[in-house]
Formats: structure tokens, C-alpha cells, sequence
């Protein structure tokens, strides 16, 4: 083990790694970027889709391995709770059946972009 706490050195099970975008959240700081997925076409630990070296922004943490908007949509909620137009807010919602789950959370990262959210510049 390194001295350095910001170095892991041979122990990388507690770092967490990205692929694609870096979103500019306080849980990403100190990511390391990775330019290719170790497995591509490993499936989200969320919603169970393939994670696509070419195309997907990808986040890795030591014990789970996401989709970038399946990571945002766990943490923040659906874009209806965000409208608080939930159940949570006491409003009925409709659900479609047919969406799926990172269908949604891809509309989650379309509205956090909207309202505020960012991705960090990476070199
Ligand atoms: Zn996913
Ligand atoms: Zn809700």
C-alpha cells in the first residue's frame, strides 16, 4: 500500500473508474477515466442492458458497475418525482408499461442537464 491516501497504488477496489462523460457530482470526484470498458457489453448491475464501449457513459464503483443515467435515476428518482408530479407528492401518476427503465433514466439525464446538472471537462 501506498502512503499517499490519494494514491490506491496496487489496490483498486476502491476507486472509482468512468467511461464516456464524467457527470460533476461530488460521488465522481476522484474518478479515474477509463478510455475503454474492460467487458463491453457487461450488463448494468441497474437495468440489466449492455454497457457499450462505443457508446455508453459508464460508471464503476467498487461494488457496482452502472449506466450513468441508471446511476443518476437510482440516486435522484424519476423525472415525475423530481416534478414532485408523484406518488411520493400525493399526485397520481401514469405509468407507461412499455418504458423501461434506462428509457427512463436517459429521460432522468435529460432533465438534470435542463435544470443544472453538468458534465465536468475531462482533459
Ligand atoms: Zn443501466
Ligand atoms: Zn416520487
Amino acid at each position: 500500500m501506498s502512503s499517499d491516501p490519494a494514491d490506491p497504488g496496487d489496490d483498486l477496489s476502491e476507486v472509482v473508474y468512468f467511461h464516456g462523460r464524467l457527470w460533476d457530482s461530488p460521488a465522481m470526484d476522484g474518478a479515474r477515466q477509463l478510455e475503454h470498458l474492460v467487458v463491453s457489453g457487461a450488463h448494468c448491475d441497474i437495468c440489466d442492458e449492455p454497457m457499450l464501449d462505443q457508446v455508453d457513459d459508464v460508471v464503476l464503483f467498487p461494488r457496482l458497475t452502472c449506466h450513468l443515467e441508471c446511476f443518476l435515476r437510482s440516486v435522484v428518482g424519476s423525472v415525475s418525482h423530481l416534478k414532485k408530479e408523484c406518488w411520493c407528492f400525493g399526485v397520481e401518476t401514469e405509468f407507461d408499461p412499455t418504458e423501461t427503465y434506462r428509457e427512463g433514466a436517459k429521460k432522468v439525464l435529460a432533465y438534470l442537464l435542463e435544470t443544472g446538472g453538468r458534465f465536468k471537462k475531462t482533459a
